[in-house]
């Protein structure tokens, strides 16, 4: 169970770089943050308008003097502070995460970055090497991967469950952009704009998501990929709304990963089927208390959160908060990250890697594999969908 008694000695001094009023993420990054004391909120530069974000900071009972008009002065002005912040999260678009990371880490800040990453796997290498360099930790926001039913599919394929494991299907498919609503909708439209996206629209939004889940839970890795993608709403070209993966993992498993912002009618259809020699589990994170399983020649069982019968979930912190048959959802699974953020943020400015070690997190790696399989379909897909290797 989720130990609430577990406090560090003071809050995290905490800030937000975007995440402003009326955007899409800020309020899960803060809600999430919030929750159990372990960061404390203390300045923001939150909107790319100045007045905005400052007028939006002190309404949100931050002080108006630590409310700053850029992240390069809040950076800055913080460091003068004995008091200054120690940890920051990014929830920008995607096109500023690299620079503003890179001035996070040289201001020696702990980083809780959105997805993707970064444009390219050079650059993520590049904030892996400056994080090393600075005793600093990176966690990018795969904020799915918190759900306690998420890690019992982990520890079911660890332990041999579904022997082993020959197939996944995973995808992220929703409706939500099945007309060209960008037009009106500034939050839609740099998602489907090269310069502020990246070189993928779908792909980096939520397929990233989707696989990271996929190399959560199975712990493979990707061997080669080979990837179409369409615009079906012809104005976002050269970013696609639709994209199938095909994928063969190291030890012959093979998979597929289908992200769609037109699959009309769907809500969010992120979906994990793991397919092994003796049984399948399956997840979907609009039912994210159950997990189903299916041993071959057996009723299909539906295992629910929070029971004896589930594996105990640890891993340096715990993701159960609350007694099985109460529905835990999203903001759960969020708050379960942040915790694991801070106790690791924490273990890292006390240098006690065995803590650190103890505390499992998406991490810089997640995020640079995120933007690899970001590069790796666009190269395979703009070739004429050709398998490509994904590390070459
Ligand atoms: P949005 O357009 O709704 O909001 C972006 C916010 O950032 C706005 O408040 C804007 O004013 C501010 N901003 C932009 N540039 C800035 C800068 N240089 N300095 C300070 N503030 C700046 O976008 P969103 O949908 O909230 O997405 C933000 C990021 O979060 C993206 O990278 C996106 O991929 C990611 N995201 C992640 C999830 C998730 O589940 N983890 C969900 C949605 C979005």
């Amino acid at each position: 169970m989720f130990n609430e008694e577990s406090h560090l000695k003071q809050p995290i001094r905490w800030a937000m770089v975007g995440g402003g009023r009326g955007s899409q993420i800020g309020y899960s990054h803060r809600n999430a943050a919030l929750r159990d004391g372990l960061f404390k909120l203390v300045a923001g530069a939150f909107d790319l308008d100045a007045e905005r974000g400052r007028d939006f900071a002190v309404n949100l009972g931050i002080d108006e003097e630590r409310s700053y008009s850029t992240y390069k002065e809040m950076f800055a002005q913080e460091k003068l502070r004995e008091d200054g912040i120690q940890a920051v999260s990014i929830a920008t678009p995607n096109s500023t995460h690299f620079e503003i990371c890179k001035a996070a880490l040289e201001a020696e800040l702990h980083v809780v970055c959105e997805k993707p990453l970064t444009f390219t796997t050079a650059e993520a290498y590049q904030l892996q090497a400056l994080a090393k360099e600075k005793n600093r930790l990176i966690g990018v926001m795969y904020g799915y991967s918190g759900f306690p039913m998420v890690h019992q599919a982990r520890e079911m394929v660890r332990r041999g469950d579904l022997g082993d494991i020959r197939i996944v299907n995973a995808q992220f498919a929703h409706g939500f952009h099945n007309e060209e609503y960008e037009k009106d909708d500034p939050s839609l439209k740099w998602r489907v704009t090269p310069a502020a996206s990246g070189p993928t629209y779908v792909i980096g939004d939520i397929g990233t998501h989707a696989f990271y889940l996929c190399e959560m839970i199975t712990e493979m890795e990707v061997e080669s990929l080979c990837c179409m993608r369409q615009s079906f709403i012809e104005s976002r070209a050269p970013l696609e709304d639709n994209a199938h993966v095909m994928l063969k993992f190291k030890g012959g498993a093979v998979g597929t990963l289908w992200a769609s912002a037109v699959n009309s009618g769907s809500m969010h259809q992120q979906k994990i089927r793991v397919v092994g020699s003796k049984a399948s589990i399956e997840w979907w994170d609009e039912f994210p208390n159950q997990l189903r399983y299916e041993v071959q020649g057996e009723a299909p069982r539906i295992l629910d959160r929070g029971m004896g019968y589930l594996y105990q979930d640890d891993q340096g912190v715990s993701c159960n908060r609350v007694g099985g048959g109460h529905a835990e959802g999203y903001f759960e699974s969020w708050a379960n990250l942040y915790a694991r953020f801070a106790h690791a943020f924490d273990a890292a400015e006390r240098n006690d890697q065995t803590a650190l070690a103890a505390i499992w997190l998406p991490g810089v790696e997640a995020g640079i594999e995120g933007t690899r399989l970001c590069e790796k379909c666009v190269e395979s897909a703009d070739n004429g969908s050709q398998w490509v290797n994904y590390k070459d």
